[in-house]
């Protein structure tokens, strides 16, 4: 059987999933709501429509509807980079020398180099539909803010993003890359906005952080006729859109009949995650599938593993809605050598009731183990992966392993979210032997943990 399966897996347009799965219609306990700040009651449409675009509200507070067509003119965009290969990594397979049938759903194939495209033309559509001028974003690492520009560029839109001071300034070719698709790129904290203004009174010199350019951007669209504030992750939406990933993966395996034994993804603010597992998690909840899924996150940033369940604020200037998630508090940040990415302090209201729930597994790794598994995966499998992608490449090759010491043969699925050519920063403190694998103490978490609103429900 498993000669049969070639090395990529695709499929034709007409089998090109027409709808995107929505996980919490499945979910028996569902996700806490997002709650107003000022009145700590659920939000409403109405509180959320000076902020996002009208029907990215209606997909956010949606926990029933199964599943939601995808609009042709976002089809059409799919069309120019989807759908992705399945790849099965028989070259990984052999360097392990594994029984295990290891498949990856490569997410890197478009300019921004990241799966991040997929929720970024569909907010960049819906913003367009709405009539809007255009929309304000952050971005970290700058993967969001480049798939955000793309879709931008597209719909015709202005796209205005806040970047983290940091990444501004050691990421410059991100930058150009946004601005050559039109974007208007200013590092944060700014003196754009008040909330910048404050932030950089208190803390002068601060090279910022993702919570404090949400809150500069959500500023920003709030006092500007007609933008909109747009996110890449964490929300529910987002999700949804991610889902393509775990309906083609789902597609692929069914066309030669496989059933994942484990499905692991890495987990920033969980959108990856949530989209590649969305199918998988159904079939699980419903007892159809007997699946591991597991997400993998930095032991320098242990949202799921070493967080709390709690309430907390989305955003250092704690003007966003607060989300019931797995979190380090909303004042934590990484230590500074942390090199791989997913650095978010909390955590998806879905996955974090998954996990809650004993349906999801977490793990947390160290950095040099990412970049090791890495440089393996870029020398057997060829391509150069992000330092996020590269955390499930880790734990999907320790599954492999195990099962080398066990003669089990598991089908193992992970997801590859990008490609790392603008990662090549941390590629070089790795190769220098310059990273580090600091891992918070317990006093280090203590003072995120002090930050936590107190909310009681
Ligand atoms: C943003 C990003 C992630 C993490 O974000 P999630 O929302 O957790 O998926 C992972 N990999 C890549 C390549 C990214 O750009």
């Amino acid at each position: 059987m498993s000669n049969k399966i070639p090395y990529k897996i695709y499929l034709t347009e007409e089998e090109m999933p027409k709808s995107w799965y929505n996980l919490r219609s499945a979910m028996i306990k569902k996700p806490a709501p997002l709650l107003n700040p000022a009145t700590l009651k659920p939000v409403t449409e109405a509180d959320l429509a000076p902020v996002f675009c009208e029907e990215l509200i209606k997909q956010e507070l949606d926990d029933t509807t199964e599943f939601f067509e995808i609009p042709k003119e976002i089809f059409d965009f799919y069309k120019m980079f989807r759908p992705s290969p399945l790849v099965r990594a028989y070259c990984l397979e052999q360097a392990l020398d594994t029984p295990a049938e290891i498949y990856y759903k490569f997410e890197g194939n478009n300019t921004s180099g990241s799966h991040k495209l997929n929720s970024a033309i569909a907010q960049a559509y819906y913003a367009k539909k709405q009539g809007l001028k255009g929309v304000t974003t952050e971005t970290g690492a700058g993967q969001w803010g480049t798939a955000l520009s793309m879709a931008c560029a597209y719909f015709k839109l202005d796209c205005k993003v806040y970047m983290v001071k940091v990444s501004y300034e050691q990421k410059p070719f991100r930058r150009e890359v946004m601005r050559t698709y039109g974007a208007d790129v200013t590092p944060s904290p700014s003196m754009d906005t008040e909330i910048g203004k404050k932030i950089l009174a208190e803390h002068p010199g601060t090279t910022g952080s993702l919570g404090c350019a949400i809150s500069e951007a959500v500023e920003k669209a709030v006092t500007s006729p007609g933008y909109r504030y747009v996110l890449g992750s964490v929300l529910n939406q987002v999700l949804l859109h991610q889902s393509i990933i775990g309906l083609e993966t789902e597609a692929a395996l069914k066309k030669y009949d496989i059933k994942p034994d484990i499905i692991v993804g890495c987990a920033g603010g969980g959108s990856n995650l949530g989209g590649l597992i969305a199918p998988f998690m159904r079939d699980k909840i419903r007892g159809k599938l007997d699946a591991r899924i597991v997400a993998v996150e930095p032991a320098s940033c242990p949202s799921f593993t070493r967080g709390k369940f709690a309430y907390d604020f989305a955003d250092t200037g704690k003007v966003c809605p607060l989300a019931k998630m797995y979190t380090l508090g909303s004042g934590f940040i990484p230590a500074p050598n942390h090199a791989g990415g997913l650095r978010y302090h909390g955590m998806s209201t879905t996955l974090s009731q998954l996990y809650d729930d004993g349906l999801l597994e977490a793990v947390s790794v160290p950095q040099n183990d990412v970049f090791e598994a890495a440089t393996r995966f870029a020398r057997t499998e060829g391509i150069l992966p992000a330092p996020e992608s590269a955390h499930a490449i880790k734990v999907a090759m320790d599954e492999a392993i195990k099962c080398r010491e066990t003669g089990e043969k598991k089908v193992i699925v992970f997801g590859l979210t990008g490609t790392g050519y603008f990662d090549l920063v941390a590629y070089k403190k790795f190769n220098d032997g310059e990273l580090d694998d600091y891992i918070p103490t317990d006093e280090d978490l203590a003072k995120g943990f002090a930050g936590l609103p107190k909310v009681d429900l």
